[in-house]
């Protein structure tokens, strides 16, 4: 990455009222876990349990956890890379105001990041969907695997137990939604990271940013849809831009 590039936007982040984080997977493939177009990903690999079927049918439930069984094994390892940390640092140091990620992996949070809005959820929880009990993952995957029988709430006795994430055909959390619409509006720049940009919310929230005057720096290998109103459009590996940067704050 370009030494004055990299200068130019430790400048707008020193200066920038209450920046903002937006990630999506590509941040964390550089930790090891597979962003939604990689070829062979446990994402793109099984049909998709929509959440309606989920909760009428048992066969749909036994369907959905073999997949997040898998899918578990993917992340529950994975550490915070380079990205991560020095996004997590950048809060510490209150020179974001907080992230707005699409992952699931809480990556953010083992980091240290504290001010994190999740826009779908986490694969580290269940939760219950009949009483709203929640759950850590790791012991109820394990038993799964154990058992092969999907398991059901202790709290209410039977209840579905579902990841705490949001299943296709499952609305967005509307709090989560408007808050992270509000960081994006107040925000005087936002880092869009390691998302394609090509759904909506994502889509909508550097638009955001853009409307309310903010400046939008967008780092990911392929190009999005929203390249064209970015100040600045950093191509190549993540964890080398945000090291780039980071550098450069040093030298303001
Ligand atoms: P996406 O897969 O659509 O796009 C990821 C983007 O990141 C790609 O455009 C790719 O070019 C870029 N990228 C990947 N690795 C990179 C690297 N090391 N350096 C630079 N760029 C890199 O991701 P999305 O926009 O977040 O949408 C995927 C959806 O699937 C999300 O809704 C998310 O919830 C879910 N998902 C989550 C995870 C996770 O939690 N880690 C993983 C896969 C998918
Ligand atoms: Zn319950």
């Amino acid at each position: 990455m370009d030494a004055a590039v990299a200068l130019r936007i430790a400048n707008w982040l020193a200066e920038a009222d209450k920046p903002v984080v937006f990630t999506g997977a590509g941040i964390s493939t550089e930790s090891g876990i597979p962003d939604f177009r990689s070829p062979g990903g446990v994402w793109t690999k099984y049909r998709t349990v929509y959440y309606d079927e989920f909760m009428a049918s048992a066969a749909a439930r036994l369907e959905y956890w073999q997949q997040k069984a898998v899918g578990h094994s993917e992340f529950a390892d994975a550490l915070p890379n380079d990205g991560h940390r020095i996004i997590a640092e950048w809060e510490a140091a209150g020179r974001i105001h907080g992230v707005v990620t699409q992952n699931i992996d809480g990556l953010h949070q083992i980091a240290g990041n504290q001010n994190v809005l999740e826009l779908h959820g986490t694969a580290r929880q269940v939760q219950c969907q009949d009483c709203g009990a929640r759950y850590d993952a790791g012991p109820l995957v394990a038993e799964f695997l154990a058992t092969e029988e999907v398991p059901s709430c202790r709290h209410c006795s039977d209840g579905r137990l579902k990841h705490a994430t949001i299943s296709f055909g499952q609305a967005l959390p509307r709090e989560v939604l408007e808050e992270a619409a509000d960081w994006c509006q107040q925000a005087g720049l936002l880092f869009a990271i390691g998302s394609s940009l090509v759904v909506t919310p994502a889509a909508n929230l550097p638009v955001m940013t853009k409307q309310q005057g903010g400046r939008l720096v967008i780092i990911n290998r392929d190009s999005t849809p929203l390249d064209a109103i970015a100040d600045e459009v950093i191509g190549g590996s993540i964890g080398a831009a945000l090291v780039a940067i980071d550098r450069a704050t040093t030298r303001l």
